[in-house]
């Protein structure tokens, strides 16, 4: 386990997106409850259930913050399997580790505080790679994605749920409701910081939609790239491998 936090050296937008997840990691889980309605967990049990993982895999979860996706990995990996939780924000990991701890969830986790622009793995080192809600807040997703492609094994797939675009048109208004005008006020009640989930609300309405991630994937390396939408496009889940 790697636990000495320093600080990365970081450009502006990786200075906020710091600034923003050291102030919502206390708050950070009941947060995605209450913005979502618990429908995160949901979203998060599918996009690992559908992913093929196997018993003695290896996995690594790139913005793994509270450890949400790497906890329903290390069921499906089992003893044989190990999972590297990586996340840029020492808050974060510490959150996510002291939760896994307090569940007794300490063996075949590994936490390693990385930016996922630039991995510290060598190549070929993991079955899959997963990053749930996090290629938002990266500032070069196009290295991120070539990185995820690096460090994966030949036949390895990556997984990304990312918030995108509704398809819906009638529900176009509501979730524009709920984005701008609930949320950070749940923010200010509930965490008394509502410029975080202002911030996190924007991130996900510049975030690239459906059919431009999957073409970044593709310029990134990846071969058969696919998404599913959830939800109606509240979030997709992107799939590519590496051949
Ligand atoms: N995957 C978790 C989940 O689904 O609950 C956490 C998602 S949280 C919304 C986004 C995480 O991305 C934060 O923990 C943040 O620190 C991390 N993050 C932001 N930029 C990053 C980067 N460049 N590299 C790695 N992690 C990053």
């Amino acid at each position: 386990t790697h636990f000495g936090f320093r600080d990365v050296p970081t450009g502006e937008k990786q200075k906020l997106v710091g600034q923003v997840f050291s102030s919502v990691a206390s708050n950070y889980d009941l947060m995605n409850d209450l913005m979502s309605m618990g429908i995160h967990r949901v979203w998060k049990r599918y996009f690992v259930g559908t992913s093929q993982v196997k018993r003695g895999d290896r996995v690594l979860d790139l913005a793994g913050g509270t450890g949400d996706i790497a906890l329903l990995l290390r069921d499906r990996v089992g003893e044989a399997g190990s999972i590297v939780l990586g996340d840029i924000n020492g808050a974060m990991l510490r959150t996510g580790r002291d939760r896994m701890t307090d569940m007794g969830k300490v063996a075949g986790f590994e936490y390693v505080q990385m930016n996922a622009e630039k991995l510290p793995f060598p190549d070929a080192s993991f079955d899959l790679v997963t990053i749930a809600f996090g290629l938002r807040n990266v500032t070069d997703k196009d290295a991120a994605l070539r990185e995820m492609h690096r460090v994966l094994k030949v036949g390895g797939q990556a997984r990304v749920l990312e918030f995108s675009e509704v398809k819906a048109e009638w529900f176009k208004p509501i979730y524009d409701f709920h984005s701008f005008k609930v949320l950070p006020r749940l923010g200010k009640l509930f965490a008394n910081d509502a410029d975080s989930y202002q911030y996190l609300a924007e991130s996900i309405r510049k975030h690239p939609p459906q059919d431009e991630l999957k073409a970044m994937m593709q310029s990134a390396g990846f071969a058969r790239c696919d998404y599913r939408n959830l939800s109606a496009g509240i979030v997709a889940i992107h799939t590519g491998y590496k051949v």
